[in-house]
């Protein structure tokens, strides 16, 4: 990738690794499984860029400075919210990655059905077959949104990438058009692309 994007960051030098993550919010995890699905092809990916963030690697923080994100998911609950902000803050190209997070899709299935108080009480108190009880410990669960948001609702998106999940194939393309050299990482201001 080129480290230059057109969102204003100070360029990386040129013989620099891309930084390239990926982000898992209110997804089933299908989208990532499908990266996974890359299989020899995350060794090319591996020569050529530096993985910093990721469900699938141990990094417990967000780091600085990311030049492209993968999200998974929809903004579901209050930790979603928080991580996806700190994402945009510190990235250079969010794509949002696959159909939970371009439109809601499978995630946002609970917004016709009520208030989250309404929905936790029917699951887990109504519904019960054993120790009914809604499950609480702040901040260990995290708190559900009135409403399931696709990630563009809440912070802007530079690509869609669509897909339940993206095919390997989708994502390999996506990838090698986004670390390209000399191609430019982000779109111009307000504009968002199809991966
Ligand atoms: S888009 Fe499909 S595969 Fe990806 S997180 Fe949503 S339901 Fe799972």
């Amino acid at each position: 990738m080129d480290p230059m994007s057109a969102t204003g960051n100070q360029p990386s030098p040129a013989n620099s690794r891309a930084r390239i993550a990926t982000v898992w919010l209110g997804g089933c995890s299908g989208c990532h499984m499908s990266f996974l699905d890359l299989d020899e092809w995350l060794f090319e990916l591996a020569r050529i860029a530096d993985v910093v963030y990721s469900p699938v690697a141990d990094i417990k923080e967000y780091p600085e400075n990311v030049d492209a994100v993968l999200v998974e998911g929809a903004v579901a609950n209050t930790d979603n919210l928080e991580l996806i902000r700190k994402v945009r803050a510190r990235t250079k190209v969010v794509i949002s990655f696959g159909d939970c997070a371009i439109t809601g899709n499978v995630t946002a299935l609970r917004n016709p059905l009520g208030s989250p108080e309404s929905l936790l009480r029917r699951a887990y108190i109504e519904e019960a077959d054993v120790q009914p009880g809604i499950p609480e410990e702040r901040p260990i669960v995290p708190e559900l949104l009135p409403r399931v948001l696709p990630v563009h609702h809440v912070v802007k998106v530079d690509a869609f990438l669509h897909g339940c999940p993206p095919s390997p194939e989708r994502i390999r393309t996506a990838l090698e058009q986004l670390l390209k050299p000399n191609q430019p990482a982000a779109p111009e201001k307000d504009q968002t692309r199809e991966l």
